[in-house]
């Protein structure tokens, strides 16, 4: 019998983190692990040791952490972080990393803002029509500057990028942070730990900035999202759920890239980051469809996400692991595969057995008995697959790599 799908589709983000190099893009990536839970033993490490050198010595006994590919659970959805290449400029690696995944954080640091390699990442993220939150990061830095960062994301990217979060104070004295949505400031002196956190009313000496901030983001999201639009041109109120609902919309759109502010140093504003990823990026069955064509055709095809479809999948990332050895990192368009199926490797031509499945975690695996559409995960048994290969239903070929995405957007509702 067909093993059942573990999440539901809809609470699926296969997410990247780009940056330009030292924005702090494995720091990010690291707390974002340990806050999904599957890092568990930050404050545990011996005496003196950094979480990297607690990551290194797990690297050391074998167990994969910087993966191409790991899964996270943040509350109930899953989030695949997929590796960008680091800090590379145009290469077929970073556009097949981009076209595996359906959102993207871009981290910035505070006190640069927008940097070549950002530039360089940004439009490739754009070019292949991938939604883009932007994370402010080291506001606890020497010279960090929030709205400087913020202007340089509209004079160096022409981006219609706007805050949904401000920070309170900067370097020594940055101490919080104001969601522009909620209305609610989170101090980080206050329940610093866990994550689950106390929001308390905005401090006095912010009210007004954050009361004009707020009215701006309403106004620029009603700008990109009829329905925020109609609401706000009847001088009705906007709640905290239709304006999230108009930031989802318009960001999935690409109309909007909302803009966060933290530390990566800090708890809560990695939390709230991570709380972004679900609420503003897409889910698989969000994005736009992906073009895959018949072998040797002009000929076409749509792929929408859905388990009840013929099975077709991206080989992104072959990498040799000590103990299984050779692992095919696979992102599955439609339908479902259990291990120890044959799959047409399209690409190629020939048949080839998918032996077992491991989903990838930060510091372990697990074996799994099926693949479901949306999934990333990695295969162990395929010979001949390489990089970039389509591996489909044997009686369904396709080839996805030189996909491209058409407009218009599909709307989901
Ligand atoms: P990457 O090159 O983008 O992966 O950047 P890293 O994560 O390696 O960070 C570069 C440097 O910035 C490291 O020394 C980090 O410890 C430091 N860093 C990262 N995040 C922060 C932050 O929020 N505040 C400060 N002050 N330093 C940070």
């Amino acid at each position: 019998m067909a093993a059942k799908r573990e999440f539901p589709l809809d609470k699926t983000r296969n997410i990247g983190i780009m940056a330009h190099i030292d924005a702090g893009k494995t720091t990010t990536t690291e707390r974002i692990l340990f806050y999904t839970g599957k890092i568990h033993k930050i404050g545990e490490t011996h005496e003196g040791a950094s979480q990297m050198d607690w990551m290194e010595e797990e690297q050391e006994r074998g167990i994969t952490i910087t993966s191409a590919a790991t899964t996270a659970q943040w509350k109930d959805y899953r989030i695949n972080i997929i590796d960008t290449p680091g800090h590379v400029d145009f290469t077929i690696e970073v556009e097949r990393s981009l076209r595996v995944l359906d959102g993207v954080i871009t981290v910035l640091d505070a006190q640069s803002g927008v940097e070549p390699q950002t530039e360089n990442v940004w439009r490739q993220a754009a070019n292949y029509n991938v939604p883009n939150i932007v994370f402010v990061n080291k506001m606890d830095k020497i010279g960090a500057d929030f709205d400087y960062s913020v202007q340089t994301i509209h004079d160096r990217l022409q981006a219609n990028a706007h805050a949904i979060q401000i920070p309170i104070g900067a370097e020594d004295q940055f101490s919080g942070i104001i969601d522009l949505v909620t209305m609610k400031a989170y101090l980080y002196d206050v329940d610093e730990v866990g994550d689950k956190w106390d929001t308390v009313d905005i401090p006095a000496d912010y009210q007004d900035k954050a009361k004009k901030m707020h009215d701006e983001l309403v106004e620029a999201v009603a700008d990109v999202n009829d329905d925020v639009m109609e609401k706000y041109l009847n001088g009705e109120e906007i709640t905290v759920e239709e304006l999230k609902a108009g930031i989802r919309r318009a960001t999935i759109d690409l109309k909007f890239f909302p803009v966060l502010v933290g530390s990566a140093f800090k708890n809560k504003g990695v939390q709230m980051l991570l709380d972004a990823v679900v609420d503003y990026l897409p889910s698989p069955l969000e994005v736009r469809p992906y073009i895959a064509h018949k072998p040797g055709t002009e000929e076409s095809v749509e792929l929408q996400a859905g388990d009840d479809q013929p099975f077709a999948a991206l080989a992104f990332k072959i990498a040799t692991d000590p103990f299984v050895g050779r692992l095919t990192y696979i992102r599955v368009y439609t339908g479902s595969l259990p291990s120890g199926s044959y799959v047409l490797n399209a690409t190629k031509d020939s048949r080839e057995r998918v032996g077992r499945l491991l989903q990838m975690h930060a510091n372990h695996r697990t074996e799994i008995s099926e693949v479901f559409s949306g999934d990333i995960a990695a295969a162990i048994g395929l010979k001949n697959t390489t990089t970039g290969d389509s591996l489909t239903d044997v009686n369904t070929p396709l080839i996805l790599e030189s996909m491209v995405f058409p407009d218009p957007v599909i709307q989901v509702s």
